[in-house]
């Protein structure tokens, strides 16, 4: 195995202070320097406020901080490295979120809300926070461009049996063999790359499944592998520009080079994961923990560092405010607000996403 240049000792030595994980975020977001103002744009007129005492700078509120802050000469505006993006008015110290963030990045397994709040000392509101931004800043731009090539799509169902639910759970007993608790996954896996996409769908039809691939993968010149399943050999085989599959009922993995083995690889490792670190992860939330499956996955060939350098660069123009992901899953140990409670209320997944995407296109946001 290539040697790690980015592990939590030697991040520790890198980022003793508030001061030096600025510095580190900046290497990593900008090469050193902003490349010009966040505000205005305008190149070459950025430069550092320098601390009197060469530490810290009083704030507003009379507190000492050690928080790097860029002024440009052109608007007066200020900034840091954190405007914009999935940090930004975060009232963590930047150094947790560093060592969260590579922890995330490192564990194979991904990493629960519950341990960051041990580990780290933080609320679980916090911790479960923290985790959704990092997976936020994990998750594939909707511009990204398609797959192409070899492709393996397969399908799994995440979530438990209601068969072994306990006799007295009032949630409802489904209909059909998997009963109404199995959501049903689709990944495609690059065979060149190694990279994965994953999407919840609602269900694994051809109907269902052909416009989810073609809004991941460019058909007419990807040559898609898949099982024998019926979903795959009518409409989808004839737009893509090739398909073989392998037989599972005739116990045929691999035939000429044709297999779905990397997508299984892929959903074995997902599971063992959700059962091993989340437990369980609803439907609502799902798709993010899909999607920093995805990130991991697909970068499993970079070192640490590669990996946070990569996800850093993605950082920039993604913010999610705890509103719009709390409808009813964060652990609370306050009651909401009731205004705050009426303002969410309504609200899909995506629609919350939605409204987070504008609102940091917009600048605006409340974290
Ligand atoms: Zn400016």
């Amino acid at each position: 195995m290539a040697k790690n240049s980015l592990t939590i000792p030697s991040l520790a030595l890198k980022i003793a202070t508030e001061a030096d994980a600025y510095k580190f975020l900046e290497e990593l977001r900008w090469d050193g320097e902003p490349d010009g103002c966040l505000h205005c744009g305008e190149v070459g007129a950025t430069y550092l406020i320098r601390p009197q005492n060469g530490v810290s700078r009083k704030t507003r509120t009379g507190n000492m901080s050690e928080r790097r802050v860029w002024k440009c000469r052109a608007c007066k505006g200020q900034f840091s490295v954190l405007t914009g993006t999935i940090f930004h008015g975060t009232k963590i110290p930047v150094r947790t979120w560093l060592f969260v963030i590579v922890d995330m990045c490192s564990a194979k397994n991904g990493m629960s809300a519950r341990e960051v709040e041990r580990k780290y000392g933080v609320t679980p509101k916090t911790a479960w926070h923290m985790l959704h931004r990092i997976r936020e800043a994990m998750t594939l731009e909707p511009l990204a461009g398609l797959m192409r090539g070899t492709i393996q799509a397969d399908e799994t169902w995440i979530g438990g049996n209601p068969k072994n639910r306990h006799r007295k759970d009032p949630r409802e007993q489904g209909r059909g063999k998997w009963g109404s608790d199995k959501m049903p996954v689709l990944s495609l896996v690059d065979t060149a790359t190694g990279e994965v996409r994953s999407r919840v769908v609602p269900d694994v039809t051809g109907a269902t499944l052909l416009p989810v691939m073609r809004g991941q993968v460019d058909m007419a010149v990807t040559t898609l592998h898949t099982d024998a399943s019926k979903s795959y050999t009518g409409t989808i085989a004839r737009q893509a520009k090739a398909h073989a599959y392998v037989t599972h009922e005739r116990d045929e993995y691999v035939r000429d080079g044709v297999s779905t083995n990397m997508a299984e690889g892929y959903f074995s490792q997902l599971k063992r994961s959700i059962d091993g670190t989340h437990h369980h992860v609803s439907r609502e939330h799902l798709q993010r923990y899909l999607n920093e499956f995805d990130f991991r996955y697909s970068t499993c060939e970079m070192d640490d560092h590669e990996r946070v350098r990569t996800l850093i660069e993605r950082v920039p123009g993604r913010r999610l405010s705890y509103r719009p992901l709390t409808r009813s899953q964060a652990p609370q140990r306050t009651a909401p607000k009731p205004q705050q409670r009426r303002r969410d209320a309504g609200l899909t997944l995506d629609e919350a996403m939605e409204r987070a995407h504008r609102q940091a296109a917009e600048g605006r946001g409340d974290v």
